[in-house]
């Protein structure tokens, strides 16, 4: 039974938005959890691409089919920036009845792996979406060609024999226009001949190109003559040595979405000024015209979103791989602990706009607790053992305690709990000299230890070193199953406990900020972001004691462990050797940044 005095938190009470619509109504601005000021929330009244497509079905601009797609490159593993991408994309098909294709861009070989391809596909799955359409990039390859020998047959594309430097000189810059390739007017003939000769391999990789013939004096950078096609004898993963010219994303992007039929193209703000360029070739081509949506990029305070640089990670052997605990891949957060609930609440609750800010850690923190709270069943487990030995309690005894497995879930029950004459508590839970408003065990000082009995520290024994090493209670067997005793008394504490002779040992993995910066990606002169790196990101402990009904806790099992944490068996748990990640600490700084903002405002 819970004691009004217990100093069990109470657990992700509070939230800030009203669930129930696929995106939420709010977006975080830019603030840090280490400013004094709290965070402004910013109620938004509805999300712009939801109203988008709203009109869009009124008009009946595309006989009323919402179309949509994710499109990664296969070059790393997804991250939760991916996720609040899938979120929409998934999220506002779904909601208009519509369909998702999950696409492949995959045009660059030299970065490309299947082992992307697969986890992309399983963390698209994890997090709860199912895709219509799986397609690549390099499906339509044959048809890019096509439309490419089309473009130069109209004088629209035509090759060029400068290197990559002379291209870069030649665009010009945002002041400054760019100059006239002197390859520029070639002949549609010339240009025909020596696009085929690039196909059939008869050149060099970076001696020739083709590129758009639009404007190099554009005010847009992307409109001055971009590069269509490359020359790379690179092994594609899925065409192997078929193609020795490869299509830039640009070309390619466009197109695809035209050829699955894609009405609502959402990508990220990055994007907005290639938006003319797509239109520009599906123009030309008369192809069917997807309309592209841009919206804000997931950063959070504390993290690096951006594939290039985790890679860097996981290259250099700063983390263990790209499912390390630490890593904010989506492998990363799932071998944590992190539910796909707590991820899709998340991105629905930071909405999206057009411009680009950054989203406080301690806000996604908040949406696990609030998962995990109502989900994961509650365990005793000590982290740091101490023992206590109970005098007055008999020798070889064992009783079984009722332990509730999750009090905000009748339905989850209760188990069993051996309590014995042995036990460990936390070293936090015990002081030789209690500060003020410490009420934990003391000498002379009574508490409850949870689901069992009140006891009460007689007498210490330490080492040599003057250490406490061992805690001799008392118990009082009126108070069995941790009930307050007939004559009324109170302890001001509860605290957590494992029988010795019963305890599991256990591995436990304490992860803390990956960075110590929150601005990760901002450096010194001459450093990168990985002397923002936070030395202290990981902590092992050893020899933890974890009551019984953990031993075979299955990798991916999420626990509480009572005012410890959430909880998660790893995948390098061995029968009878768990390992546990700390998926999140209990202390929900969210929670008090939001309460302080509504007591301010
Ligand atoms: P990275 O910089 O991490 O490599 P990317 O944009 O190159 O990211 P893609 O594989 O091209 O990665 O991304 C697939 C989709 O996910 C794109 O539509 C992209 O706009 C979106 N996306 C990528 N990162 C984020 C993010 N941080 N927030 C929101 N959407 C994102
Ligand atoms: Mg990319």
């Amino acid at each position: 039974m819970l004691q009004p005095e217990d100093l069990f938190e109470a657990q992700g009470s509070s939230r800030f938005f009203v669930p129930g619509s696929q995106l939420g109504l709010c977006k975080m601005n830019a603030m840090t959890v280490s400013n004094a000021q709290p965070a402004p929330v910013e109620v938004r009244p509805s999300n712009f691409i939801r109203d988008i497509i709203v009109d869009d079905l009124k008009t009946n601009k595309y006989a009323g089919r919402v179309q949509t797609r994710f499109p990664p490159e296969p070059n790393g593993y997804l991250h939760i920036g991916h996720a609040k991408a899938i979120c929409l994309d998934f999220g506002l098909a779904d909601e208009f009845s519509g369909h998702t294709n999950l696409r492949f861009d995959d045009t660059n070989p030299s970065k490309e792996e299947t082992e992307y391809v697969d986890s992309i596909m399983e963390d698209v799955k994890w997090l709860g979406f199912h895709w219509d359409g799986l397609f690549y990039a390099s499906d339509y390859f044959e048809q890019l060609y096509e439309w490419a020998v089309q473009l130069i047959k109209a004088g629209k594309a035509y090759v060029d024999d400068l290197s990559a430097d002379e291209i870069r000189e030649y665009r010009g810059t945002l002041t400054k226009p760019g100059k006239d390739s002197p390859y520029r007017n070639r002949s549609v003939e010339e240009n025909l001949d020596l696009f085929t000769r690039m196909k059939a391999g008869e050149f060099p990789d970076g001696t020739r190109t083709l590129r758009a013939k639009i404007d190099m004096a554009s005010p847009n950078l992307n409109m001055r003559d971009p590069v269509m096609y490359r020359i790379l004898h690179a092994s594609h993963h899925r065409t192997g040595d078929k193609w020795c010219i490869y299509p830039m994303y640009d070309y390619a992007h466009g197109q695809s979405d035209s050829l699955e039929k894609i009405t609502h193209s959402m990508c990220t703000l990055e994007f907005e000024d290639h938006r003319p360029l797509y239109n520009w070739f599906i123009q030309q081509l008369g192809i069917f015209p997807s309309q592209q949506i841009e919206f804000d990029r997931l950063n959070l305070t504390y993290t690096l979103l951006s594939k290039r640089k985790l890679l860097q990670l996981v290259q250099e052997g700063h983390v263990s791989g790209w499912d390390d605990p630490r890593m904010p891949t989506l492998s990363g957060i799932r071998r944590r602990g992190y539910t796909p609930e707590a991820i899709r609440n998340f991105c629905g609750a930071i909405g999206v706009s057009k411009t680009n800010g950054s989203i406080e850690l301690a806000m996604l923190e908040h949406f696990l607790r609030e998962d995990l709270n109502k989900r994961a069943p509650r365990a005793m487990a000590v982290l740091r053992p101490l023992k206590v030995v109970i005098d007055n309690y008999p020798e070889g005894q064992v009783e079984e305690m009722d332990a509730v497995n999750n009090p905000e879930d009748a339905s989850a029950g209760t188990r069993k709990v051996p309590f014995s004459r042995v036990l460990y508590i936390e070293q936090d839970d015990f002081r030789e000299d209690p500060p003020k408003h410490y009420f934990r065990l003391s000498p002379g000082r009574e508490v409850r230890l949870r689901y069992a009995y009140f006891a009460t520290c007689k007498n210490v024994v330490k080492d040599d070193q003057g250490k406490v090493i061992e805690i001799h209670c008392t118990y009082d067997p009126a108070t069995r199953g941790g009930n307050n005793p007939p004559d009324g008394r109170k302890v001001k504490a509860t605290i957590h406990w494992v029988s010795a002779a019963h305890a599991v040992d256990a591995e436990a993995r304490l992860y803390d900020n990956l960075f110590n910066k929150e601005d990760p990606s901002q450096v010194e002169e001459g450093k990168d972001f990985t002397s923002n790196l936070n030395p202290n990101s990981l902590e092992v402990l050893t020899h933890c004691k974890l009551e019984p009904s953990l031993a075979a806790a299955a990798a991916g099992a999420r626990y509480q462990f009572e005012r410890l944490g959430y909880f998660c068996a790893d995948t390098d748990s061995k029968p009878g050797k768990p390992v546990f990640n700390r998926t999140v600490a209990l202390k929900d700084t969210w929670a008090k940044i939001e309460k302080g903002q509504r007591e301010k405002g």
